[in-house]
């Protein structure tokens, strides 16, 4: 949603070209909203949806912890005042020098999928904590993150059981049920396999003691979406249904649920036009497309609320597409988007919902379009 601030801040600064506006307040809503929501729950933000310098520092502040892909990441949460023991290296895809790195700037919590991850966490990170990535099949989510990570449960209690034989921590189990993931019940299934893998590995003798639960908590773009509040109750319940009085330790990951809708992107209409005198639909090309920081519209996923100042008049389908020199850069065409038949060259287009996943997937310089700018307010 463009707050107050946010149409402020345009009005005032008039920013030309394509940028991202993010208001701080809500990000400390979003963090609060998540706290109340899950209480015995310890928060670690996905510093990829946003690692703006501003955002982390504000995160650090109000006492989140953060889930780093990388060691360029876990140098930004450090930078933002995070102690090691508020990060996680949460990529199950890693370099041996990087766990080396991650371990020497005082790291220990990592996550692995696959006995071959373990042996280099073990090599790097002697006697780190480790817990293992199971896979879920991502249905309700918009963005799936699944077969990629992960392993199924049987293969978790192999992993961890070598992770201990090799002098580390065996610790848990995670998954991520897949980002902007509508179904509030989607974190039922993968907390009865993190129980069969504690259940599995009690009985050889290995006591775990965390569910990291990972993010999947959406964003409303065009559809409404439920609180944080309707998670929390459903994942509670869904722990106590699947572990009874004996509750893990247990961790969320939000990143998309925590940021996106703290930001606004300003763009501007660059040409509107037809492909023939019979073309049922306008194009409208903005200023910003996929290269500029709107990759999550691959296949369509992602359907950004588009607002003009013309959204009163009538309005018709339109295909819409970025101003690069790449066929690729279509962002809606399968499913044409409704816009103001008065909409005209140079309009400004505020695009909501673009706080998380966007600014660092803008290309440097595709075509000489400078990276998003973004400003954090
Ligand atoms: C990307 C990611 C997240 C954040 O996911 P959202 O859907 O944005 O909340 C959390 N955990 C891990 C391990 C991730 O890779």
């Amino acid at each position: 949603m463009a707050t107050q601030r946010i149409l402020d801040f345009l009005a005032t600064r008039r920013p030309d070209g394509p940028c991202l506006v993010v208001d701080l307040d809500i990000v400390a809503d979003n963090f609060n909203a998540f706290r109340k929501a899950l209480p015995d729950s310890s928060i670690f933000y996905a510093v990829k949806a946003n690692p703006a310098p501003e955002v982390l520092k504000l995160l650090a502040s109000l006492g989140s912890n953060f889930d780093c892909a990388s060691v360029a990441e876990i140098e930004m949460a450090l930078e933002a005042g995070a102690t090691p023991a508020r990060i996680s290296f949460g990529n199950t895809i890693k370099k041996e020098r990087d766990v080396a790195r991650a371990h020497a700037l005082g790291v220990s919590l990592f996550a692995v999928d696959c006995v071959e991850e373990v042996e280099k966490v073990a090599r790097a990170a002697p006697g780190a904590r480790v817990f293992c990535r199971v896979l879920t099949n991502g249905e309700g989510a918009e963005w799936p993150l699944s077969r990629k990570f992960g392993c199924v449960p049987a293969m978790a209690i192999d992993v961890l059981t070598h992770a201990r034989s090799l002098g580390l921590v065996a610790t848990g189990v995670s998954f991520h049920v897949g980002s902007q993931q509508t179904d509030t019940e989607a974190w039922d299934a993968a907390i009865a396999d993190a129980k069969f893998v504690f259940d599995a590995l009690a009985e050889k003798g290995i006591v775990l003691t965390l569910v990291n639960m990972g993010g999947g908590f959406p964003t409303r773009y065009l559809k409404d979406v439920p609180s944080a509040q309707a998670y929390g109750r459903s994942i509670f319940a869904a722990l106590r249904r699947h572990f009874g009085n004996a509750l893990p330790e247990t961790i969320i990951e939000p990143g998309r649920g925590m940021v996106g809708d703290a930001g606004v992107i300003k763009a501007e209409v660059v040409l509107v036009s037809k492909k023939s005198d019979t073309d049922e639909n306008r194009w409208v090309y903005l200023d910003i497309g996929k290269f500029g920081g709107l990759a999550e519209t691959m296949d369509e996923a992602i359907r950004y609320p588009l607002v003009t100042k013309r959204d009163h008049d009538e309005m018709a389908p339109c295909v819409v597409a970025g101003p690069t020199c790449d066929s690729a850069d279509v962002l809606y065409e399968k499913t044409p988007y409704p816009l103001p038949l008065s909409l005209t060259v140079g309009d400004e287009v505020l695009i909501e919902g673009t706080g998380a996943y966007t600014t660092t997937y803008s290309a440097v310089a595709f075509n000489g379009f400078e990276p998003l700018r973004s400003y954090v307010i």
